[in-house]
């Protein structure tokens, strides 16, 4: 009996599933139907052929074919910063890094230009992209409207948050707009967001630290979120310095500092959380509070081990970021799973501690969580939003496959992801963008940035100039 077979968008034939559906969840010579921006079916090759004629057919032969990672904290405008400094504590870093360019982010956007943040829109969503990455929560100061339209354009899933801050004892004045420019702005890009393409776009809004704003601004922040239904990303006990100044002048945590003004919540997403106490652990839970674990930046910045396994045995969720390339100094996410695993073992003497798996989940199901899409994004299954990637099994830094799992998080580098799909669409194919002209792209956002840093007045290797000047190669 012939049946007839159904139309569709996109077939995926041939590959390596892995749902992240549970530990040991994986279809050999296996097939992903998508259709109208969603998965329709996962199952078997031989299954799905028989069902569907798929108007694009990818053949995923020797590859994996996994959830998009989800990188849960970033800083696009520090894309340009790959590289930059080796020699310096977070809080010089801030100073002497950091809020230079921010001011200058800031003060560009209160004259009128626009170029820096949109080009480090573009340079963050290329980079992003080509690490396997389909959805970014990236935290910005005074962006332009205009940046929203890079993210629909370049066809990543975005959450883009506009840092608040208003305590000039912590915040440079030219980095501080006043509060009118800034909920104006906010406004403005929350109903860009709302119309966005696809719906791929949210708009959140960010506090940079608990010590960047005045408790008026954080009650302030928590009410407009609540009548807007708008969440909130913050940076959160990153050093000990913020714990000691919060345990010295308030005679309580950062964390118990946040909760007692009502700022956690379950539409919050709280950046690095390493210095809490195990009431603060509470604290997370009992709020609802997601955590985005950077352990990278952490590392690299001697700021200290955030307690991820407790966290997690506790049942908070936990999502993972690449945070800001001069932190870090790379997007791969591949890298932080890696990591995230081995900080846990030699922190706590326990080489059973955090498995492979959990690392997969916080990069997929934990960083949906983390975006309010847990029931939209972060697996393989019927029903959810087409955010898939393909990851190149042939490499020789991936073989022998012996465990694709374990496979995935200690040998794959971004480096192996050979197509990206976000939201039924296909972004990359063969590492190949197919939305940008990546190398055009690249070069410009990069010659706009160095330009205007040099401009500015801040410092850029000579040899960098030089390249510039040279044009492309
Ligand atoms: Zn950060």
């Amino acid at each position: 009996m012939s049946v007839t077979k159904k139309n569709i968008d996109l077939l995926i034939l041939n590959g390596l599933i892995v749902p992240v559906t549970g530990p040991n969840q994986v279809i050999e010579n296996g097939a992903v139907a998508v259709d109208k921006g969603r998965i329709i079916e996962v199952g078997t090759t031989d299954t799905l052929k028989e069902k569907y004629i798929g108007k694009k057919v990818v053949d995923a032969r020797n590859k994996a074919v996994m959830p998009g990672l989800i990188n849960a904290h970033c800083h696009f405008l520090q894309d340009f910063l790959k590289g930059s400094r080796d020699d310096l504590p977070l809080i010089d870093w801030i100073d002497q890094v950091s809020f230079p360019r921010i001011k200058l982010a800031v003060q560009d956007y209160l004259s009128g230009r626009y170029e820096l943040q949109t080009f480090a829109a573009i340079h963050g969503c290329i980079t992003n992209i080509k690490s396997g990455i389909t959805s970014v929560v990236n935290m910005e100061w005074a962006t332009p409207v205009e940046t929203i339209k890079v993210y629909e354009d370049i066809g990543i899933r975005a959450a883009h948050t506009l840092t608040i801050t208003d305590n000039h004892n912590w915040t440079p004045p030219e980095a501080i707009l006043s509060n009118e420019v800034l909920f104006n702005l906010a406004d403005e890009l929350n109903q860009l967001c709302k119309v966005s393409k696809d719906n791929r776009v949210s708009f959140w809004y960010g506090i940079a630290c608990p010590n960047s704003c005045t408790p008026e601004m954080l009650t302030k922040v928590r009410e407009l979120a609540n009548m807007k239904h708008i969440p909130i990303h913050i940076h959160l006990a990153e050093t000990e310095y913020e714990y000691n100044s919060f345990t010295k002048n308030f005679n309580r945590t950062p964390t118990a500092y946040l909760k007692d003004i009502g700022v956690l919540g379950n539409d919050v997403l709280a950046a690095h959380c390493i210095w809490l106490t195990d009431e603060d652990i509470k604290i997370l839970k009992e709020t609802g509070t997601s955590v985005v674990h950077n352990p990278e930046c952490n590392m690299k910045l001697a700021s200290g081990i955030a307690p991820i396994a407790k966290m997690l045995k506790e049942g908070i969720n936990v999502s993972l970021g690449t945070d800001s390339c001069a932190v870090n100094d790379n997007t791969d996410i591949f890298q932080t799973m890696r990591i995230a695993v081995m900080l846990q073992r030699v922190a706590n003497l326990d080489s059973m501690i955090v498995s492979s798996y959990q690392a997969l989940e916080m990069a997929t199901i934990g960083g949906a969580k983390s975006l309010g899409l847990g029931d939209q994004l972060g697996t393989l299954e019927s029903g959810k939003l087409a955010d898939i990637i393909l990851v190149n099994l042939k490499s020789a830094n991936m073989r022998p496959i012996n465990n694709i799992v374990n496979n995935l998080v200690y040998c794959a580098q971004s480096g192996n992801v050979d197509t990206v799909i976000i939201n039924g669409n296909i972004v990359m194919e063969n590492k190949v963008m197919l939305t940008i002209n990546e190398e055009e792209a690249l070069y410009e956002a990069e010659a706009y940035a160095l330009r205007r840093f040099k401009e500015a007045g801040l410092s850029i290797p000579s040899y960098y100039l030089k390249s510039l000047e040279e044009g492309k190669e």
